[in-house]
């Protein structure tokens, strides 16, 4: 059967509008996504009928909200395939969790001289908290390259791996060339030297299936924005026995056993990592975008972003000056195109695709290092999701061209 992105446009309402006397064609998905009317339903009801603070009350409400918070964290569990649900920490997002497990992991297995290391094609959050983790340990932060089209150097990556890497924490697919990376090998060569691994699942979760059982990930974070759920929530998962090693570095109410007045015990896990009032609404939201994303199906959803890439490609080849970034062989991307015009500033040509409703990226997508890498200062970036249909692909090509003879 084709995939009806057509379908699942209408159950987002906020597709249905018209941007600069154009129908909208919304394109920056590696950004946030938007929602489908069931998530803002589950949020609605849930502050209309069950909004209680959860695991403290006995009353009906408390008992209603914790039973969902908790459910939701089942939901994510089965989702990426985690042995138990004190495996899945509900945190901020992606951020959070790469943020909290570069201070956790620092006084468990980082010393100085050991070394951390990371790819040219992370994204901020998933260099600059062990760029400050490295600072404070007088560590080595370490930097595998990358193939002429955008792929991991696997060969470096072996290279770069040495007997004092200690951690290692690489993106599953990049958020600028849309690559996926082997992140099964490279896990199985982390572990060969002894090293944590860590996965950036920013971009992975919301576009293809995800195990984390078979990829061996020591621990794997994502944020549930940008996969059909509300802002401010996010995973953070880890295998037990390195959650219960490390230490967690919010304290406060909820995830406390006994508090004495010069020390105090953590609850077990996955509490013990969750300090205050959690993002109740936020993992209800998330378990319903869940929910929504395994009604379709993640190896669809995959399918239909390369279908759409492939649809493309070859009509964004016949665009004179235009450069896309990232591999040539569609397979192995998801459905981010990164791409410059010459003589064009990416920031205009986002402007000027705005103006015919078409909304795309410009800058350089929280990826320094890589812009440096790939002797760019910025790119353009299309994202395509679930919802996009092939007359949004077509859209978008026109508005390119558009774009391209108005400037140039
Ligand atoms: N990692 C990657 C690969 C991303 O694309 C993003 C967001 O764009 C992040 C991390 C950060 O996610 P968040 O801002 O939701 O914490």
């Amino acid at each position: 059967m084709t995939f009806q992105s057509e379908k699942w446009k209408k159950d987002f309402p906020i597709l249905n509008q018209v941007v600069n006397d154009e129908p909208l064609v919304y394109l920056d998905n590696a950004a946030t996504s938007q929602k489908p009317e069931v998530v803002l339903d589950a949020l609605k009801t849930y502050y209309l009928t069950n909004n209680a603070n959860v695991h403290r009350g006995v009353h009906t409400l408390a008992e209603r909200a914790t039973s969902q918070y908790e459910n939701a964290r089942e939901t994510v569990r089965r989702f990426i395939n985690a042995r138990e649900t004190a495996e899945v920490l509900f945190t901020r997002g992606t951020t959070t969790s790469l943020n909290w497990l570069a201070q956790s992991l620092e006084d468990t297995v980082i010393e100085p001289g050991d070394e951390i290391v990371i790819s040219y094609m992370e994204h901020h959050s998933n260099i600059i908290p062990w760029q400050q983790l490295a600072k404070r340990k007088q560590a080595k932060l370490n930097y595998i390259e990358l193939t002429e089209d955008g792929h991991l150097d696997m060969e470096n990556a072996r290279k770069q791996m040495t007997e004092k890497t200690k951690i290692v924490s690489l993106t599953h697919v990049s958020n600028v060339m849309g690559v996926v990376n082997p992140i099964r090998e490279l896990a199985d060569l982390a572990h060969s030297k002894n090293a944590v691994m860590v996965v950036d699942g920013a971009q992975a979760v919301p576009h293809m299936p995800v195990d984390v059982e078979a990829l061996d990930a020591d621990f794997y974070a994502f944020s549930g924005h940008k996969m059909l759920g509300p802002t401010g929530i996010g995973v953070l998962y880890g295998k037990r026995n390195w959650l219960e090693r490390i230490e967690p570095i919010e304290f406060g109410g909820e995830m406390i056993d006994f508090v004495g007045l010069q020390d105090s015990t953590w609850k077990e896990l996955p509490w013990k990592f969750e300090a205050g009032t959690p993002n109740i609404s936020g993992a209800i939201g998330l378990a319903k975008a869940i929910d929504y994303l395994e009604t379709i199906g993640m190896d669809a959803i995959m399918s239909h972003e390369q279908e759409v890439v492939k649809y493309l490609m070859p009509k964004l080849e016949k665009i004179e000056g235009l450069t896309i970034y990232g591999p040539k062989n569609l397979n192995d991307r998801t459905g981010v195109i990164a791409f410059n015009i010459e003589g064009i500033h990416p920031h205009d040509l986002a402007t000027a695709m705005d103006m015919e409703g078409v909304a795309v990226r410009a800058g350089h997508h929280c990826t320094q290092p890589l812009m440096n890498y790939l002797s760019q200062p910025a790119t353009a970036r299309a994202s395509f999701y679930l919802y996009n249909t092939f007359s949004d692909a077509d859209k978008f090509v026109e508005a390119l061209i558009a774009t391209k003879e108005f400037f140039l």
